[in-house]
């Protein structure tokens, strides 16, 4: 059946076409103002949009609505609230106030808050977020909101993520005045790649680990990997293909720009990747996406994993933000060719390059869970060290920058930087650039350690925040300089030689870049714990309140939080392992020793002379793991204690990084190793194997 694409895109979302159908012009214009320009919102203006939306959501089957936000756990929360009102009569009508769109006011004390409420005030409310559209999801009318205290302080990852979209506008509107621009509409663009697997639900059912942590806490490696790439942009599966196409059309309705889709180099891996849009609607859409997939899945008897490492030795799945700014249409980090706009470009790469290099331990943090820990640093990912890849050509203009000597393009064009024309950057797609950490890919740059799991608010609101630092840095150099293109240089000069440390061009993944990376003084905060602190630095505090992003207060809940969520996850995982290992992996082993010690037993019953000595062998084999099975658990189960115990955050998340962890891995490698010499069918769990390679 043909799609009708005109129909379909966005038929599930109030958006501007519906807003102008059905709203009175008088009220549409009111509300474009407040969404635009920030003005405060009527009771009477907002009496209309609600009647409207209410009318609209109705016409397409929805009789309840939400607040829709997202609060600091980073996943999506809503409460569903019929439009039903009784009246005289025992009858009722449905009713929604401007009152309920603009304001909700769920049950906050459910919700992390890090402290905030017991120092403040017990309640948190909700707020519509106008630049956002409401959208319907399975019959329910969502409303976008911000989630704040009572007393103003940010209770969600949205908020601040708007803070910094404004902050680094403000500073981009004023460097563009400099070039003679004089722009109304700047906004940061987001595009996030999605990666994720599917397996199916009968073998995600029979995993207590999958079920409870989202990833394996046990299971050999299969005997396949991912040696011969034969999956990666492969044929997909028709299972899989159908969950696509149906996932493509629920996306589509809701306005969500579901562009790419193909095979990972995993088995059973995936990736989705929309075209790029405004950073906050980017990221509704991400989350709503990755919500969608979990849903879709079990139309097809699969189930969506989104852990970032769901699979040891089996590569990771990342959520790659591919990120820029936009100034009334036109792409900031798109080098152009005309002279004066690469001096533009060039500042704009300067600031991102300072802003990296002088957070590069903030922007750290904000990737940093107990998920994302496994897969930094193994061998598809980026290393947890942050680094810059600006490719060959943009380096070689930066390092003439700096030696200030004119450049030479490899195409032999001669370029002085006087009057630069860049040559056209050609997407550096080589395999140090897939490497790389924040990677400059052609017109955008390319943030890669974020995990297939993360809300990327946190993530964006320092980035931009950084930037906009970086900016106001360059306007107190160069404004009011006599000769403004000679400022700017010297200020490029300068700062490019202070911050050159952070572009590395080289393998990321090849083991001297940890020393190199070392001797350049650049960071390695190796886990979450290590890297969270990062957070409260005075120079990040400083940093969020200068701008307005968050106050101290909002800052060290949000690292508390970060600190007990990780604690949590790793205490999870510790007592998911252990369970998994009494109730069913010791119960197995000892299952088949005995059908072993019984075979040998039986045999020699026959006459001495039947061989058992394969028999034995193996008898030994299981009676040793049993053993190292058992202590191995002894020793998680003591570490478990022992970290429960702390209640200091940081030392418990310290403690339960560097001792549970450890003695979690230690009594996998104990299990896995039974696993190889187990019968299949003693094995109480389905295997690597089973799980990545299916039809
Ligand atoms: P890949 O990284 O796989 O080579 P692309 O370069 O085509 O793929 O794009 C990856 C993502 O980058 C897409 O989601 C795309 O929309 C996004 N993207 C492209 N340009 C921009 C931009 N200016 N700002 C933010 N994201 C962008
Ligand atoms: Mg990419």
């Amino acid at each position: 059946m043909a799609i009708d694409m005109h129909e379909l895109y966005g038929s599930m979302v109030f958006n501007d076409t519906v807003m102008q159908d059905r709203l009175p012009k008088s009220t549409y214009k009111e509300l474009q103002r407040v969404i635009n320009d920030g003005e405060t919102l009527t009771r009477d203006v907002a009496d209309e949009v609600a009647h409207a939306m209410k009318e609209w959501a109705m016409e397409k089957g929805a009789a309840h609505y939400t607040h829709w936000f997202q609060p600091l756990t980073g996943i999506t929360s809503e409460k569903h609230d019929s439009f039903l009102t009784p009246i005289a009569g025992g009858r009722a009508l449905m009713r929604f106030s401007g009152k309920e769109l603009i304001q909700g006011e769920p049950d906050a004390s459910s919700f992390p808050s890090g402290g905030i409420r017991s120092t403040f005030e017990a309640r948190g409310y909700t707020a519509w977020d106008t630049t956002s559209y409401a959208f319907i999801k399975d019959n329910v009318l969502c409303i976008p909101t911000a989630f704040v205290s009572y007393t103003g302080e940010a209770l969600d990852k949205k908020t601040p993520l708007l803070r910094s979209m404004e902050a680094v506008s403000a500073e981009v509107k004023r460097v563009l005045k400099l070039f003679g621009k004089d722009v109304k509409n700047v906004h940061t663009t987001v595009g996030p790649e999605q990666e994720y697997f599917l397996i199916k639900e009968e073998d995600y059912a029979n995993r207590l680990d999958l079920l409870l942590t989202g990833r394996t806490l046990f299971g050999a490696p299969p005997c396949k990997g991912q040696e011969l790439e034969d999956h990666y942009f492969g044929s997909i599966r028709p299972t899989v293909n159908r969950f696509m196409e149906e996932l493509d059309t629920e996306l589509w309705k809701l306005g969500i720009p579901a562009k790419t889709k193909h095979n990972e180099v995993a088995p059973a891996q995936h990736e989705l990747a929309p075209i790029f849009t405004v950073s906050s609607a980017a990221i509704d859409g991400n989350l709503l996406t990755m919500e969608l997939m979990r849903k879709i899945a079990s139309h097809h008897g699969l189930v969506c994993l989104q852990h970032e490492k769901p699979f040891e030795g089996i590569n990771g799945s990342g959520k790659h933000n591919n990120w820029s700014i936009e100034a009334d249409g036109e792409n900031l980090l798109n080098p152009g060719k005309t002279p004066y706009d690469n001096l533009q470009f060039l500042v704009f790469l300067t600031a991102v390059i300072r802003a990296v290099d002088e957070y590069q331990g903030l922007l750290r943090m904000t990737i940093a869970t107990a998920g994302n820990d496994h897969r930094l640093g193994a061998n598809e990912a980026p290393p947890a060290i942050v680094s810059m890849f600006l490719g060959d050509e943009l380096e070689g203009v930066v390092r003439a920058i700096i030696d200030s000597k004119e450049y030479v393009s490899k195409g032999d064009k001669t370029m002085d930087l006087g009057v630069p024309a860049l040559p056209s950057f050609i997407k550096d797609n080589t395999d140090r650039n897939r490497t790389s950490p924040f990677a400059f890919t052609g017109n955008k740059f390319e943030f890669r350690m974020p995990g297939a799991e993360v809300n990327l608010s946190d993530c964006n609101m320092v980035l931009n925040t950084i930037v906009a630092k970086a900016l106001q840095d360059y306007l107190e150099a160069v404004e009011g300089a006599k000769d403004f293109e000679k400022a700017t240089k010297q200020y490029m000069k300068q700062v490019l030689t202070d911050h050159q440390r952070i572009v590395f061009n080289g393998d990321g993944y090849d083991d001297s870049w940890v020393g190199e990376a070392e001797k350049r003084g650049l960071l390695n905060l190796k886990n979450t714990p290590e890297a969270l602190p990062e957070y409260i630095k005075p120079a990040s505090i400083a940093l969020f309140e200068q701008f307005h992003i968050l106050n101290p207060v909002e800052v060290e809940a949000r690292y508390e939080i970060r600190l007990d969520q990780y604690s949590k996850k790793i205490n999870i995982e510790a007592q998911t392992a252990l369970r998994m290992v009494h109730a069913r992996y010791l119960p197995a082993i000892i299952e088949y020793s005995t059908t072993v010690a019984e075979s040998i037993e039986a045999k020699q019953g026959i006459s001495a002379k039947i061989s058992t000595s394969g028999e034995q062998k193996l008898l030994a084999k299981l009676a040793d793991g049993i053993d190292q099975v058992t202590s191995a658990t002894e020793r998680l189960d003591a570490a478990l204690a022992k970290a429960q115990q702390v209640t200091d955050l940081q030392k418990q998340a310290d403690d339960f990084a560097n001792s549970v962890i450890p003695a979690m891995r230690a009594l996998r490698n104990e299990v896995d190793a039974m696993e190889l010499i187990v019968g299949h069918e003693y094995w109480p769990v389905p295997s690597y194997n089973h799980m990545l390679f299916y039809t």
